[in-house]
C-alpha cells in the first residue's frame, strides 16, 4: 500500500468504518509494513479510550461476562470494542469469533466492534501486537477497549500487562482463592468477579478469595473489589461496569494512569527492540557464522563477538 492509501484507510477507521477498522487490525496481526505508518498516523490521537482485560479460566464465563458488559455500556451510549487474543493459536486469524454465538447479538451494532486476534508474523507475538491493536481501536474513536483472553495458559496473566483495568473472574468449584494463587491471578486483578453466582458455593468462593488476596498487599495499596454476578442472566453486570468506572476514576486521580501506559510503552519498545534483534539475527545469519569462526580460530573470544554483532546490526537499516 502507498501513503495516500494508508492515510485513506486510517480516515475511513476514523469515521467508524467497520470494514476499515477490521483491515487496520489484519496489519497489525501480520505485523505489516504499513503498521509503521498507521501508527505514525494515530499518535497524537490516542489516550482517550479505557483498556479493559478480562481474564480468567475457560470457561468462567469470559464471552458472556463481555458481551452483558458491551449491552451496559452501549445502553450509556459509549462505543465499545472487544479484543479477543488468543496467543495459543497464532493461525486462528478472524474467524473464532464467527461462531460465538453470544457475542452476535452486537454484530450490527456500527458502535459495537468485535475481532478476535491472532499474531501471524507479527515480531513480538502478542505482546506487540495486543497494545498495538488497543490503539488503534482507541485512536477509532472507541471509548472502552476489552481486551479478552481466549487461550490458556500465559495470556491470562500477560493481559494484565496490556489492561488499564484488569478484571479476573472465577467462578464456583474452578478458580477458588487457592487455583487462582497458583495462576497466577491474585498479583492481577484491579477487580475480581465470582460468576455463577447462582450456583452453589459463590459466597464461599468469594470468602475464600478475599483471604487469599488479604495475604498479599496490592502493589498500588488500593483495595481490591470482589463482585458476585450471573452474567448469563445480566445479574451483577451494572455493578461490574460501575466498578470499572470506578477504578479508572481512581487511576487517573492518582496519577496511576500515567504509570501503568508508560510501563506498557516500555514493555513495548523492549518487545519490538529484541523482536527486531533476533529477526536481525536470521536474516544475517552469516555474520554469526564469521564470528563463531572467529572464536573458533581463538582471535576474539564470545564477549567481543556479541558486542561486534551488534555493531553490526546496528549498521544494518530495520
Ligand atoms: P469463557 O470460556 O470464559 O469465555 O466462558 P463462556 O462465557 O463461554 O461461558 C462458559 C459457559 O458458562 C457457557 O455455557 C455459559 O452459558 C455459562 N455461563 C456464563 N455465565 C454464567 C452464569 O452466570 N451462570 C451460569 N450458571 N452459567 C453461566
Amino acid at each position: 500500500m502507498i501513503l495516500h492509501q494508508i492515510e485513506d484507510l486510517v480516515d475511513r477507521a476514523r469515521h467508524h468504518e467497520a470494514r476499515a477498522i477490521a483491515r487496520l487490525i489484519s496489519l497489525v496481526e501480520d505485523g505489516a509494513p504499513e503498521l509503521r505508518a498507521v501508527l505514525r498516523l494515530f499518535a497524537p490521537t490516542t489516550g482517550h479510550a479505557h483498556i479493559v482485560g478480562i481474564t480468567g479460566a475457560p470457561g468462567v464465563g469470559k464471552s458472556t461476562t463481555t458481551s452483558a458488559l458491551i449491552t451496559e455500556y452501549r445502553k450509556r451510549g459509549l462505543r465499545v470494542a472487544v479484543l479477543a487474543v488468543d496467543p495459543s493459536s497464532p493461525f486462528s486469524g478472524g474467524a473464532v469469533l464467527g461462531d460465538r454465538i453470544r457475542m452476535q447479538e452486537h454484530a450490527l451494532d456500527p458502535d459495537v466492534f468485535i475481532r478476535s486476534m491472532a499474531s501471524r508474523g507479527q515480531l513480538g507475538g502478542l505482546s506487540a501486537a495486543a497494545p498495538q491493536g488497543a490503539r488503534v481501536l482507541d485512536a477509532t474513536g472507541f471509548d472502552l477497549v476489552l481486551i479478552e483472553t481466549v487461550g490458556v495458559g500465559q495470556s491470562e496473566v500477560e493481559i494484565a500487562g496490556h489492561a488499564d483495568t484488569t478484571v479476573v473472574l472465577l467462578a464456583p468449584g474452578m478458580g477458588d482463592g487457592v487455583q487462582a494463587a497458583k495462576a497466577g491471578l491474585l498479583e492481577i486483578g484491579d477487580l475480581y468477579v465470582i460468576n455463577k453466582a447462582d450456583r452453589d458455593g459463590a459466597k464461599s468462593t468469594a470468602r475464600d478469595l478475599r483471604n487469599s488476596l488479604a495475604m498479599s498487599e496490592p502493589s498500588d495499596g488500593r483495595e481490591r473489589e470482589i463482585i458476585l454476578a450471573s452474567a448469563d442472566r445480566g445479574e451483577g453486570v451494572v455493578k461490574i461496569a460501575e466498578a470499572i468506572d470506578a477504578h479508572l476514576v481512581w487511576l487517573t486521580a492518582s496519577g496511576n494512569l500515567a504509570k501503568r501506559r508508560a510501563r506498557r510503552i516500555t514493555m513495548e519498545i523492549e518487545h519490538l527492540a529484541i523482536a527486531a534483534l533476533r529477526s536481525k539475527m536470521i536474516a544475517h545469519v552469516e555474520d554469526l557464522t564469521a564470528l563463531t569462526e572467529a572464536v573458533v580460530a581463538g582471535k576474539i573470544d564470545t564477549y567481543e563477538a556479541a558486542d561486534e554483532l551488534l555493531e553490526i546490526f546496528g549498521r544494518i537499516k530495520p
